[in-house]
């Protein structure tokens, strides 16, 4: 049990329209820090009120990006609650990020508690307007000021939050993907299975000329063989293929979805036959020409699922579910959104109330 100081903000800011939400910009009125210290340990937790964070240049999380970060919501029931969906799994993600970044683990129990510590006190921040939410971004910084490459001494555990309007105020409009054939997101042995900041400045080109090209997000081949479908932009990737969903196996280089697996344990419980497997991009497109690739969606916390109505691949393009959203995709939608909102009942005990 984490014993947190709260300094409450003199200057409460004008909660924002919830109708004119653009997601990450505007950031609630409190934040949650915590200090590490070789010899000490974590400790100082405090909910503060959000402002900058003074750094010296050499600062080694500047350098050498020793930085691992999550993103989870809180959502809001027709009753009024907050809740968060399983952030038990977060804590645990982000122990496995800490492991391979040498960075200090946090107990979950205590990530759980810093999270609603500040989501309780910004809970007026968490929008009641449909589909809308509050993000949470919790993110460990090194903070040892040295140019030396190795494990910093010190560290920072900030946890900030973001209202955000509904990610499909117009409805669900299935993605325009391109196979990515040049640049790789990850390689097993490296850090593709972890939230760290480096993989997204790595991937950052793909998703550019992706947008230029006019596609929402690339789908990334295993850096390897370059043969094997992983994600899709930063979002995990499933198929349906004759009946059967297919999504790559977490084989160090995919990052382990906490949508993902909440999609194939629903899956599973509604009786479809799901297989973890290699997934080629040839097969994909074979499965598609044969008119057996039924649906194609990503997954993640941010749209919860978004369906793919459209893949290219050089000058080859084919349609998924005639461009529109497949059943199965709208289902796993309903219910996903149904748990987290509250609108649904949750059998799996997978929402935390806030207090
Ligand atoms: C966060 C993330 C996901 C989705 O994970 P969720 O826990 O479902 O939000 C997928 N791929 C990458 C690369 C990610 O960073």
């Amino acid at each position: 049990m984490l014993d947190i100081s709260f300094t409450s903000t003199p200057n409460p800011k004008p909660l924002p329209d919830p109708d004119t939400l653009v997601f990450g910009k505007t950031f609630t009125d409190h934040m949650f820090l915590m200090n590490y210290d070789a010899g000490q340990g974590w400790h100082d937790p405090r909910v503060v009120p959000y402002g900058p964070l003074p750094f010296e240049p050499s600062c080694m999380v500047f350098h050498y990006a020793q930085e691992i970060f999550e993103g989870m919501k809180a959502y809001r029931t027709p009753e009024g609650k907050v809740q968060l969906f399983r952030p038990y799994e977060n804590a645990r993600r982000m122990n496995s990020s800490c492991r391979r970044l040498c960075i200090p683990e946090i107990p979950e129990e205590d990530f759980v508690q810093a999270v609603k510590a500040v989501v309780s006190a910004d809970k007026a921040w968490v929008p009641d307007k449909v589909g809308t939410s509050l993000y949470i971004r919790p993110f460990i910084i090194a903070t040892d000021c040295s140019l030396g490459v190795h494990a910093s001494h010190s560290y920072l555990f900030a946890v900030i939050c973001c209202p955000v309007g509904a990610y499909y105020p117009e409805g669900i409009n299935p993605v325009k993907i391109y196979v990515e054939d040049e640049d790789v997101r990850a390689v097993k042995g490296g850090t593709g299975f972890t939230k760290c900041g480096g993989n997204y400045a790595a991937s950052i080109r793909a998703g550019e000329r992706a947008e230029e090209q006019g596609y929402s997000q690339v789908l990334w081949l295993d850096g390897v063989h370059r043969k094997y479908i992983e994600e899709v932009g930063s979002m995990n990737v499933m198929f349906k293929i004759g009946g059967t969903v297919v999504t790559p196996e977490l084989t160090g280089s995919v990052l382990p979805g906490i949508t993902r697996k909440s999609c194939l344990e629903l899956l599973r419980d509604w009786g479809y036959s799901v297989e973890e497997r290699l997934i080629s991009a040839q097969e994909l497109f074979d499965a598609a020409r044969a008119g057996t690739l039924e649906e194609a969606w990503g997954t993640g916390t941010a749209a919860v699922v978004s369906p793919i109505g459209l893949l290219a691949e050089g000058d080859e393009k084919v349609e998924v579910s005639g461009g529109q959203i497949g059943r199965l995709t709208q289902r796993l939608y309903d219910t996903l959104t149904g748990i987290q909102w509250g609108t649904e009942p949750d059998p799996y005990g997978w929402v935390e109330p806030v207090d």
